[in-house]
Parts: structure tokens; C-alpha cells; sequence
């Protein structure tokens, strides 16, 4: 039997991946148009550390930066790009 919260959770979830993918569109038009960004990659899966790619380390006391809303580094001020571990595309640079 589904509950009704399950299905509520399940469009949420749709809904909150098209958003990341529409971020993620956007910032790289952005980056076209010469916005600089610093990327961040997940250091730690334990502790929620993140390594800025301006070299610093951030640890969230819980979740990313993602839930916790971080749109730009507050190390060197560039918006955020968030390093997918998961779809870890082979980026030549
Ligand atoms: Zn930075």
C-alpha cells in the first residue's frame, strides 16, 4: 500500500533534481558569459567536509551545500559549483 506521502515525496524529489539540473544549465551559461565560479567537491562523506577549489576546507554541521543554501564561496566571493561525485564525467581541462 502507498502512503500518500510517499508518492508527495516521490514528485518532490522530480521536481528538486530538475531544479539542480536547471542550476546547473544556468551556470554554465552563466560561466559562458565570463561569471567566475569556485568549485566544490566532497572531502569527507562522513563529516560533510567540502574542499573549495579556491583551497579551503568547509565541514556542514549537517547536509551540503545544497541544504544549507550556499549560493556563492565565502572564501573568495565566486558562485558555487558543486563537483558531482556521482556523475563523475571525465572533465579535460
Ligand atoms: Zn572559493
Amino acid at each position: 500500500m502507498t502512503h500518500p506521502t510517499d508518492h508527495f515525496k516521490a514528485t518532490l524529489q522530480t521536481a528538486v533534481s530538475d531544479l539542480l539540473r536547471l542550476k546547473q544549465d544556468l551556470l554554465l551559461a552563466l560561466k559562458n558569459e565570463g561569471f567566475e565560479t569556485c568549485e566544490w567537491q566532497r572531502e569527507d562523506n562522513e563529516r560533510n567536509t567540502w574542499r573549495s577549489s579556491c583551497g579551503e576546507l568547509w565541514s556542514f554541521v549537517e547536509g551540503g551545500p545544497i541544504e544549507n543554501r550556499v549560493v556563492f564561496c565565502q572564501y573568495c566571493g565566486k558562485g558555487l559549483e558543486l563537483l558531482d561525485a556521482e556523475s563523475s564525467r571525465e572533465d579535460d581541462k
